[in-house]
């Protein structure tokens, strides 16, 4: 059976940045990725914002803040790989009453660049994950492709790692890409309906976004659209008529509290879970990462 120190189960934005993390301290490692229609990194905005979404004053304010920090060092080790990420500062905020905040810290980035830049130095392989095995004080991981033996397996299946016995399960977001809108930076709104409205100028188009919905399915639909080239004409003047290049859907992996898992699995020995980022899985990507190369540890060479 082929064999790996370590193989991680996903490759979006934990499972590739926790790979790349891996691998850049010594260690042997496989990705196995499903490509999942609905993986939330395809569908992700990239604003990298800790005073946003409702995280000032939780437990994940502090990770947040040191998510932010890290991703200039990240972002510059990733590009060494020849693929830009577009990390961008500053994020402007509309607030009611017609009033503009700049918050020059925080920024943005472009997800599905950074998951090609970290994938790019690894070995990923296309894979549907079945099971997970512990024997022999290893892992041993049954696919649709064949088995590996892992020395420690991370489990990073975004919102379908709750097939694995952790309670993580999914809430969709979709968003539009619009086509010729000017570069306006990153813009924040005032929530509408309790949705958060944003909207920021990527390589691929003006990015509008997002709704937020309990269901599994990934399909687009037209009552989202309307909304969202509703979001588009308050945040962008001009961007509401804009052709539409793209309608994403993604799944946010969640968790019953809203905290992330990130440690060792409850019933599995050798697995390590680093799963249900929710609405922050960009943001807190680098502190994720690092507590895994933590948690691998030993085994792994610095
Ligand atoms: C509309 C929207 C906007 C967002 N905006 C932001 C934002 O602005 N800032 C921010 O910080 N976050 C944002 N997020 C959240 C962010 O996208 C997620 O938190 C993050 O992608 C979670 O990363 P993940 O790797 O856990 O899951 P995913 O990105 O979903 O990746 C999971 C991967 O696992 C693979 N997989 C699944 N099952 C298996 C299996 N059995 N075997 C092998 N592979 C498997 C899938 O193919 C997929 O590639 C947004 C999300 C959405 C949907």
């Amino acid at each position: 059976m082929r064999s790996r120190e370590v193989v991680v189960v996903g490759g979006g934005l934990i499972g590739s940045l926790a790979a790349f993390t891996l691998r850049r301290a010594g260690a042997d490692v496989l990705v196995l990725d499903a490509d999942r229609p609905g993986a939330a990194w395809q569908a992700a905005a990239g604003l990298l914002t800790p005073d946003g979404e409702r995280l000032r004053g939780t437990p994940l304010h502090a990770d947040a803040l040191e998510g932010l920090r890290r991703w200039p060092a990240l972002a510059a080790a990733l590009e060494r790989s020849g693929v830009p990420v577009h990390l961008r500062p500053g994020v402007t905020r509309l607030q009611a009453g017609g009033r503009v905040q700049v918050t020059p810290g925080e920024a943005s980035l472009h997800p599905p660049s950074v998951v090609r830049a970290a994938r790019r130095g690894l070995e990923v392989v296309a894979a549907q994950v079945q099971a997970l095995v512990p024997s022999g004080g290893g892992v041993r991981v049954r696919t649709d492709v064949g088995d590996w033996y892992a020395g420690r397996v991370v489990l990073a299946a975004g919102a379908w790692s709750g097939a694995f016995g952790v309670p993580v399960g999914a809430r969709q977001g979709q968003a539009l890409l619009l086509r010729g809108a000017p570069d306006i930076g990153a813009r924040y709104g005032p929530p509408a309906r309790g949705f958060s409205r944003y909207a920021l100028s990527r390589p691929d188009g003006l990015y509008v976004g997002a709704t937020s919905r309990d269901t599994w399915t990934t399909t687009p639909d037209a009552h989202a659209a309307c909304w969202l080239r509703g979001a588009a004409r308050t945040l962008v003047p001009g961007a509401g008529g804009a052709e539409v290049a793209a309608h994403l859907v993604g799944l946010r992996p969640v968790t019953p509290d809203g905290w992330p898992l990130v440690g060792p699995h409850p019933t599995l020995p050798g697995v390590l879970v680093a799963a249900g980022h929710g609405r922050h899985g960009a943001l807190l990507a680098p502190v994720t990462a690092a507590r895994v190369l933590a948690l691998v540890g030993q085994g792994v060479s610095a």
